[in-house]
């Protein structure tokens, strides 16, 4: 089942104001298995409002307005609702009453304007504010469902919860949602594209949605169901021939990241590892101790940021640095061998490159990286240039460098 979701109110398109009724409506509804296809803020403009509400009530299930319930000139949400149904609105005496009732407890007198919080649209049922003075409102229109609600969340959440969700849930009927996440190292976003959109577009149930992030993409797979197995067997359906387009590059699909996958499979092998990093820092080795037990495979980190370390720790030979260059190759694999052999490990990792913003040449520009690898899963090498900027440069070089182990432990050909 489809919502969507009308924020209703000027004074929430302005800079600095959020807009959070949405959000937290979005959330509740996930947990009964409906998705949120659109959420949008409109301004207080009749036109406006009733055109969002056609448009909404022609593609969603279940449409949901909050705001613009309010007795002034700008509270527009009920006449707007009413004129894109075709319905009119008429007066309920006994909101009528309940607001001079509240108006008369704080000695007021309520001004004919006020009048207008007792409008509802023809058949419509009334959905009690316990508050505020807005009450809500739930109509039916050609087996689509609408509700207006208040817009203050303290007034809009009770009302949902208690009066709002269990329609809707019962209305889906048991439906489940179930999203798996897969994770790809080391492509692009638009590679990944290109290689599963020919596939997912054939698939409506689940649907599928690309995240790009420094360092992976993710491939979000959501279905639906009557039931989570039968959720979970249209995701394994789709994953499979994902998997089958994506040969060897998805590292999880369990929400794992990739130093957790890495740590696991070192672990199950029974491999010790030591990394040399200069433009990384360390970083490597601090991601690979984030989760616990990396002591059963971890052996050492070195960061060897200077020329001198690389030669000190790693044995790296000076004249090697003086004719290659730090950035190069051939120190990328004799920081790696020299890792290797200085620890006595079984798998040495090495990263050397030019983090920025400063120190690019044309030759050498900023981003590019050399990552090694050496030891019992064979020598690999890789030249690489990262796009953005020295954070990013850094994560991308760690997450690539832990790519190439992750692939060469699972025998798989360098990327
Ligand atoms: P009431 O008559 O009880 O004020 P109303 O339906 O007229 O209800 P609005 O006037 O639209 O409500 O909104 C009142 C206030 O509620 C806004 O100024 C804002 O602070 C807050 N509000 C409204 N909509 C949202 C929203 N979508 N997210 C967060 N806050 C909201
Ligand atoms: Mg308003």
């Amino acid at each position: 089942m489809k919502a969507e979701i009308i924020a209703v109110g000027s004074e929430l398109l302005v800079p600095g104001r959020s807009e959070t009724n949405a959000l937290y409506i979005t959330g509740k509804l996930r947990e009964v298995g409906v998705t949120v296809t659109a959420r949008v803020t409109v301004a207080d403009d009749l036109e406006l409002l009733t055109s969002a509400f056609r448009g909404a009530l022609s593609r969603a299930d279940v449409v949901i307005a909050t705001g613009g319930l309010g007795p002034t000139e700008d509270d527009l949400t009920r006449e707007a609702a009413a004129a894109a149904i075709g319905r009119g609105v008429r007066r309920d005496a006994s909101l009528l009453e309940g607001l001079r009732a509240r108006f008369a407890r704080y000695n007021r007198v309520m001004a004919p304007v006020n009048e207008k919080q007792a409008d509802v649209i023809e058949g419509a049922v009334v959905l009690p504010n316990v508050r505020g003075t807005a009450a809500g409102q739930h109509v039916e229109t050609e087996g689509r469902l609408l509700f207006l609600l208040p817009g203050p969340p303290v007034e809009m959440q009770p009302m949902f919860d208690g009066q709002v969700l269990p329609l809707v849930a019962e209305r889906a009927a048991g439906a489940v949602l179930r999203t798996r996440v897969l994770r790809i190292a080391s492509m692009s976003e638009s590679d990944v594209e290109q290689a599963v959109a020919p596939l997912y577009k054939t698939f409506t149930n689940p649907g599928t949605t690309i995240l790009s992030n420094p360092g992976h993409v993710e491939l979000h797979l959501t279905a639906e169901g009557t039931s989570a197995e039968e959720a979970e067997a249209r995701i394994e359906e789709l994953a499979r021939g994902m998997r089958e387009r994506l040969p060897g590059r998805i590292y999880s699909e369990d929400g794992r990241d990739l130093p957790t996958v890495v740590g696991a499979l070192l672990r199950e092998r029974k491999l010790t590892l030591a990394v040399a990093e200069s433009c990384t820092g360390g970083l490597v080795a601090a991601r690979l101790t984030e989760p616990a037990g990396a002591s059963e495979f971890l052996e050492r980190g070195y960061v060897t940021y200077s020329n001198r370390s690389k030669v000190d720790l790693l044995g790296v030979d000076p004249a090697l640095i003086e004719r290659a260059g730090a950035v190069s190759e051939e120190v990328a694999r004799a920081m790696a061998e020299g890792a290797r052999r200085t620890a006595g490990v079984d798998v040495a990792l090495a990263i050397t490159g030019i983090a920025g913003p400063g120190g690019g040449t044309p030759d050498k520009p900023v981003g590019l990286v050399y990552l090694a690898m050496a030891g019992t899963l064979g020598e690999r090498v890789r030249r690489a240039h990262f796009p953005g900027d020295r954070e990013r440069i850094r994560h991308q070089a760690s997450q690539a460098s832990l790519e190439m182990l992750r692939r060469a432990l699972l025998g798989l050909p360098a990327a």
